[in-house]
């Protein structure tokens, strides 16, 4: 025998059996988004690797180490998109929706990162991506914040998750910080994991979001960002905590958060929870005020967030509820030449009349044993059944296949849909 293919580690099929609780949350996103008037935008999954490496940032984990990037035919670099907000950018700057304009988008798609695939963190994961350009207030900032609230609300899982939230200031402000941060790091030096001491030179900042245990006092000791931010970067973060305070969102404010990605400015946010183990940041936001103009476009302000799936659903209590209901109400069940004509009309009739009632018609024919047995493993709740007699005396029987008490009955075929609207 020939060696089946299989998928590539880290890239995941999501089997039919799963893919209702996937469509449940899919669609209170969708609901949630379009009642707020965010536009759904639909990008290209591979971009050119330039537009990664100049927008996320060369010393980033992504454009390190994570990026799916190859030649094209003709040469050119390209990748597969590992985060949306870049493509979404280079989209809107194409088609000039960023001049002096305002703009509520989402994207909702498959992200691709070259990562120790684990529970929580795969190599072709999916995000909702959520983008807002030419707001430059915190009521925006506010407004993306309390938009991941109602989500949480709506999928029951609010009391999962947490805020924190952070302000990073301006990139003058930063630069100031970071050289103090160094400073002191340096002095420190012996004390630094591997991991750490290189990013002591590429990406400082990271280095306070770093995970080890042993550098917590270390860190909790390191100078504060908050120390260096000026007026206009401490106004947008206390009028910010302010609109969340008027709403009552509680969130945490965590001068460590720094996010892994070079473009953010001021407002950065993540909801975390417990529940996960390890990957426990579920989403993860803020502004990026000077990646436009980065771009090549002119200065144009923006803010988002991006929201993993996978670890959504994982927090999502009971999502076989949701599987279930994708189940077929019936299953209809003919035997005979003449039962397969009517019960086909019979089918479409019903499908007309009755557009939420999920009928599967059996084909393949076999004998009313095989059949039931299908209809059974199908998950039918309700087998209706043709036969020779039924089809020439113009009626059709009901058995409940899920309940063992409620009896089979013959009813006229006339009757059958308003019979039926009761399973509904
Ligand atoms: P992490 O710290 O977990 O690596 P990140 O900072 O790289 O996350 P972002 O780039 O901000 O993550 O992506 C936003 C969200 O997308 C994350 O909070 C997470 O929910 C999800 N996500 C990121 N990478 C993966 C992955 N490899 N597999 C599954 N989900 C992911
Ligand atoms: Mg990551």
């Amino acid at each position: 025998m020939t060696e089946k293919i299989q998928a590539i580690r880290g890239m995941h099929d999501i089997l039919p059996e799963h893919s209702a609780r996937w469509q449940y949350v899919e669609a209170v996103l969708r609901r949630v988004l379009t009642r707020q008037g965010y536009l759904e935008i639909r990008l290209p999954l591979v971009e050119k690797t330039e537009l990664f490496q100049r927008s996320i940032g060369e010393v980033t984990d992504i454009v390190e180490k994570e990026m799916y990037t190859f030649a094209d035919r003709n040469g050119d670099s390209l990748t597969l998109r590992p985060e949306g907000t870049a493509g979404c950018l280079r989209a809107c700057l194409e088609h000039g929706l960023l001049h002096n304009q305002m703009h509520r988008l989402w994207y909702l798609g498959p992200m691709f990162r070259h990562e120790r695939p684990q529970k929580g963190r795969y190599r072709q994961f999916y995000q909702l991506g959520v983008e807002a350009y030419g707001m430059a207030g915190p009521d925006i900032d506010a407004e993306l914040i309390l938009l991941n609230a109602r989500l949480w609300r709506e999928l029951a899982i609010a009391h999962k998750l947490e805020l924190q939230l952070n302000t990073l200031g301006t990139a003058a402000e930063r630069q100031h910080y970071r050289a103090s941060l160094v400073d002191y790091l340096r002095g420190h030096y012996h004390k630094l994991d591997e991991d750490s001491r290189r990013r002591l030179d590429t990406n400082p900042l990271r280095i306070l979001d770093s995970k080890n245990p042993e550098l917590a006092d270390l860190l909790a000791a390191a100078p504060s960002l908050h120390d260096f931010l000026g007026d206009a970067s401490t106004a947008h973060f206390e009028r910010l905590k302010a609109l969340l305070d008027a709403v009552g969102i509680a969130y945490t404010v965590n001068p460590r958060l720094v996010r892994g990605l070079d473009y953010y400015c001021l407002t950065v946010f993540e909801w975390v929870t417990r529940e996960l183990g390890a990957q426990g940041t579920v989403c993860a936001g803020g502004r990026y005020d000077g990646l436009v103009a980065q771009l090549g476009g002119r200065d144009a302000t923006a803010i988002g967030f991006a929201l993993g799936m996978e670890r959504l659903i994982d927090l999502l209590d009971d999502p076989e509820r949701h599987d279930v209901a994708q189940k077929p109400h019936a299953c209809l069940i003919r035997v005979g030449e003449v039962a397969e004509q009517q019960g086909l009309r019979l089918a479409e009739q019903l499908r007309d009349q009755l557009p939420d009632f999920r009928l599967i018609v059996n084909c393949g024919g076999g004998s009313f044993k095989s059949q039931f047995k299908r209809a059974d493993k199908m998950g039918a709740g309700l087998a209706l059944i043709l036969g020779e007699t039924e089809a020439a005396n113009g009626t059709i029987g009901l058995k409940p296949l899920r309940d063992e008490t409620s009896a089979q009955q013959v009813i006229p075929q006339t009757e059958l849909i308003s019979h039926l609207q009761h399973y509904l």
